[in-house]
Formats: C-alpha cells, structure tokens, sequence
C-alpha cells in the first residue's frame, strides 16, 4: 500500500513555513491504519522487545495498536505535570516550540528492552527526550520506529547509536 497516498499534507500549520503531515486522514481509513501497524510489526519481527514508549500525543495513536499486535505492554510518555505518579523529566524542543517530557519511574524496569515509538521524526528532539527518559530508567533502548521521517530535519542523526525504522519519507 502507498501510505503517502493517505497523509494530508497541510501548508503553514501550526505556523508559517511548516508543510504539517496530517496522520489523521490514514487513521481513519480503517485499512490504511491497519497496514501501517501490520507494515511496522513485520519490519520488527525477530527482534527481542519488553515494551512500546512512546509520547504523547500521536506517538500514543500509533505505539498502543503496535503494542498490541506485538503482544507486549506500552508505556506512555507526556508532557510535564500530567502523569499522577513520581516521575523523571527531561527538556526537549520541538520543531516549533520547546517544552518538558516525563515517565512514571517505576513504568520500566533497569535492563528491559524498549522500542520508542511515534508517528513522525523531525528534528529529532522529541525522540531524543523520550530515550533520555528510558536512558535514565536504565533500561536498553533497542529502536525506534515511526510511520513518517523529515529526512531532510536530520532526525537520525541525533540518535545515530539506535536503530530507525519509518514507513514514509519526505
Ligand atoms: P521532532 O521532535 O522530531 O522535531 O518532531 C516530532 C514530533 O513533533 C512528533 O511527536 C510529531 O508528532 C510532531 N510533529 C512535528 N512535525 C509534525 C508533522 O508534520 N506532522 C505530524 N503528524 N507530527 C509532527
């Protein structure tokens, strides 16, 4: 299936400049949506991994039905001040903006093999938060996959030690 068929490119979203990929056209396509997590299962087969993390909010969308069709659990990562119990925090900024990502400390356990998911790598900074926050848990961050990838943001070059998997470029 051609996914970049079914995401909608929006101009000067949220702000000038900014071509914004819009995920939500493929979601609601039932048989879109289903290929893509299927695509992203496939391409990870054989490799060992105890948990999905992944931020909020579309890396929620997409690392929820991969956990699922990989039959192991999911660990989400939001912004600060949103999680209930103790957690770790770690700055990042964004392709527009800058902010505070935080996990629940006791969510992984030192040693466990996690892979980071989330719909779209840009500049890299929000996946780059995000392992910091596995990192500091001491758990072993074994890749990191994505349905959409900025090439031209450099995103891979940020996390050059892990493993990229992305289903569409641009
Ligand atoms: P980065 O931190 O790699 O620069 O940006 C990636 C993060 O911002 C992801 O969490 C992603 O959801 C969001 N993001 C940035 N640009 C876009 C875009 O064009 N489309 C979508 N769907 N998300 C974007």
């Amino acid at each position: 299936m051609d996914f970049k068929d079914k995401i909608r490119v929006i101009e000067d979203f949220p702000q000038p400049g900014v071509q914004f990929k819009d995920i939500t056209t493929l979601l609601k396509d039932g048989k879109a949506f289903k290929a893509a997590i299927d695509e992203l299962a496939n391409r990870l087969e054989g490799k060992e991994i105890d948990l999905i993390v992944g931020p909020e909010a579309r890396g929620f969308v997409v690392g929820t039905p991969l956990a699922y069709a990989l039959g192991i659990g999911f660990v989400p990562v939001r912004k600060t001040g949103k999680l209930p119990g103790k957690v770790v925090e770690a700055d990042y900024s964004l392709e527009y903006g800058k902010d505070k990502l935080a996990i629940h400390t006791d969510a992984i356990e030192p040693g466990q093999k996690v892979l980071i998911v989330d719909d779209l790598l840009a500049t890299g900074g929000t996946i780059n938060a995000t392992l910091n926050l596995v990192r500091q848990l001491q758990a072993e961050v074994v890749g990191t996959a994505f349905v959409m990838e900025l090439t031209y943001l450099k995103g891979r070059e940020k996390i050059q030690d892990v493993d990229v998997i992305s289903l569409l470029q641009y």
